[in-house]
């Protein structure tokens, strides 16, 4: 058993939070057994366990990343592409390599390690399409015992020949993948046709084949990014009337389906995205980088959609999802809406544990949950410290911790209350 006295913040859904001061969490066993003022319940405590002092930081849930790439570390900031030259120019060639076991494991540490001193404690990650980059992302998160997402990333078509796999064995192979991971220590098996381009119906055939024989199985994958992305599609699946028809077609567009960009939806595509119940992944700063557009986050708000904030790295430019939430902040303002620190911090938590099907296990300190947090510390960066002092109120602080911080204000990170640390 161990206790935290610090600030504590937590939302308790998308309107309310909870704020202490001077509270205390308790965790038994990795989960969350009480949390609330210090006054109120150190007198219950204090004999049963020791209180670890952390008054002078903020203790919040861990960030969730709802689409990043494992493979594509390398390939952030490379100069002057748009999507699809992009992928063809830098990103498959980096993919390329990791059909070498030891590359992948390697790369992957150093991935895992990015995302947690930036205070990400569960993702939704993409392989590259070889079986040795899935292994290597899940073993990796086994072995750190983290909440993860992943699935082996589906090629068959577009893209170069060492990136293709044999069409017959997308069942078969996921099938193999998802007996050996799902439900394994924190992992989720997510089916991951890369986007509609890269795949023939065949193969689409054979992952809602997977979809039907294992329907809690979720689905992530990339939509309506860019308009010649859009175009591509289109020409490629003549026969369906939008992007979001040739994976409704298939069977792919349900709850725990993760859509992500979903920039450029026509009216009808959002009203079915809606009632689909499927989940829409945000990722400003890869949409700012790759010029691909700016997302309408007031509309998936304000509609109550399924909603998450992610870095989507490597076309994002940051591991950092105070800086995602930053730039998310940016790419509304420029659409004319502004979003508040209490819903950016609510999309990096709660929010994105749900659109994730996550929020029974993890997103707020609600008792029983998995205790994945976070410490922050704002003297770790001066102006942030000096800006704090001069905002009033809770609101306030919160803003100009997600406008001018990143990783080095992450003090700790916790994965079911244990501590990881990063030596810089
Ligand atoms: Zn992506």
């Amino acid at each position: 058993m161990k206790a935290f006295r610090s600030r504590i913040f937590h939302f308790l859904n998308r309107v309310h939070y909870e704020y202490f001061e001077d509270g205390l969490l308790i965790i038994h066993q990795g989960l969350v057994k009480a949390v609330g003022h210090y006054e109120d319940l150190k007198e219950e405590w204090s004999q049963q366990v020791e209180i670890v002092d952390e008054r002078d930081k903020l203790l919040m849930p861990g960030f969730i990343d709802a689409h990043i790439h494992g493979v594509q570390t390398a390939v952030m900031a490379s100069y002057g592409a748009d999507l699809l030259q992009w992928l063809e120019e830098y990103t498959f060639p980096l993919e390329s390599q990791f059909s070498d076991a030891d590359f992948a494991k390697k790369a992957t540490q150093f991935f895992f390690r990015q995302m947690l001193k930036n205070g990400t404690t569960t993702a939704a990650i993409y392989s590259s399409v070889h079986q040795e980059s899935l292994e290597a992302i899940m073993e990796e998160a086994l072995r750190l015992n983290m909440r993860i997402q992943a699935g082996k990333t589906n090629m068959d078509r577009n893209a170069p020949t060492n990136l293709c796999e044999n069409t017959d064995d997308t069942y078969l192979v996921g099938e193999k993948l998802i007996r050996k991971y799902e439900g394994k220590g924190r992992l989720n098996y997510l089916l991951t046709p890369r986007f509609a381009i890269t795949s023939t119906p065949e193969q689409l055939v054979q992952l809602q084949q997977l979809k039907q024989k294992y329907p809690q199985i979720g689905v992530q994958t990339h939509i309506s990014e860019n308009h010649e992305e859009i175009a591509s599609t289109k020409a490629l699946f003549p026969e369906r009337k939008d992007y979001l028809d040739v994976y409704e077609h298939y069977g792919l567009v349900e709850k725990n389906t993760l859509l992500g960009h979903a920039i450029h939806f026509s009216e009808d595509e959002w009203k079915r995205v809606k009632q689909s119940k499927a989940s829409l992944i945000h990722c400003p700063t890869s949409n700012l980088f790759l010029g691909s557009g700016l997302f309408n986050l007031q509309k998936a708000w304000e509609e109550d959609i399924p909603l998450a904030l992610a870095s989507d790295v490597g076309g994002g430019s940051s591991f950092s999802m105070l800086k995602t939430a930053a730039a998310a902040y940016q790419v509304a303002a420029l659409r004319g809406y502004k979003t508040t620190a209490l819903q950016l911090f609510y999309l990096l938590t709660l929010g994105g544990a749900k659109a994730m099907g996550l929020d029974d296990k993890i997103g707020n300190f609600q008792i029983g949950k998995e205790a994945d947090f976070i410490l922050i510390d704002s003297s770790r960066i001066e102006l942030v410290e000096e800006r704090l002092q001069s905002a009033k109120t809770l609101e306030e602080k919160l803003f100009a911790i997600l406008i001018l911080g990143d990783d080095r204000l992450i003090d700790c990170v916790y994965l079911m209350g244990k501590s990881l640390k990063f030596e810089d």
